[in-house]
């Protein structure tokens, strides 16, 4: 794979639609100065994202797997002046970090950020029997993204958009005989897209500064 030319594209487009201002370069530097990994997704994919949103008139948004807030960051600009959007993270370390950048980004008052594990949280959320969301990206741990689609489905209506990344895998998702965790993980929750008549999905491959990936989206069908 001409891994070199995918970045110089992703560049020219990152220069042309998708350019970083200094919140978020200053959020990608804070993942190396807090000792995080750069797992954030990349600007294009961020300005992807605002898309889908705009394209949905999304007003409420949920996020699992916060990180140090990039994606956030990206989400939460694209919400109208009464748009909310709650995020999930494990990590509390990775939750401080996250917290300081939504409120350099000045994202405080949109932004709500939960500490604790998806799969604990999730059922709290359902409970609550707010209004549904009208996207729902999906960026956390791998081996339980089938679990998350199940939750994410509750949480939803007719139209909501359900984005997971990192379903690819740089093609491993084709080894039916894989032992790794995170590939059956993706590779469950593909095959439940397939099979899911409440939703309308494909998948899109990703090159670029990141590794070959690819993003799910399912939308919810009309009932
Ligand atoms: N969405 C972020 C971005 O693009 O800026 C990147 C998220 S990173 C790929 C995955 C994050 O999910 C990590 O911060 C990790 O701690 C968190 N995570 C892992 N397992 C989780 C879980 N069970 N519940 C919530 N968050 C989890």
């Amino acid at each position: 794979m001409n891994s070199e030319l995918f970045q110089r594209v992703d560049n020219y487009i990152a220069d042309l639609l998708g350019s970083e201002d200094m919140v978020l370069k200053e959020t990608i530097e804070s993942l190396d100065i807090a000792g995080l990994p750069q797992q954030s997704v990349s600007a294009n994919q961020g300005k992807f994202l605002q898309v889908l949103m705009i394209a949905c008139n999304a007003k409420k948004v949920l996020e699992l797997g916060t990180l140090g807030g990039y994606s956030t960051i990206w989400i939460a600009r694209a919400l109208p002046e009464n748009g909310k959007m709650v995020t999930i993270e494990v990590d509390r370390n990775h939750g401080d970090v996250a917290q300081k950048n939504i409120e350099k980004a000045g994202l405080s008052d949109k932004v709500e950020l939960r500490i604790g594990s998806a799969l604990d949280i999730l059922p709290n959320i359902i409970a609550e029997n707010d209004e549904p969301y009208d996207m729902i990206f999906v960026d956390a741990d791998k081996p339980p993204y089938a679990e998350y689609f199940i939750y994410a489905l509750q949480l939803s209506r007719p139209g909501t958009l359900i984005v997971f990344d990192n379903v690819i895998r740089e093609g491993k998702v084709l080894d039916s005989n894989s032992n790794d965790e995170k590939v059956k993980g993706v590779q469950r929750l593909n095959k439940m897209l397939s099979e899911n008549k409440n939703v309308t999905a494909t998948i899109l491959q990703t090159v670029g500064t990141k590794e070959h990936d690819g993003i799910a989206i399912a939308v919810v069908n009309r009932i």
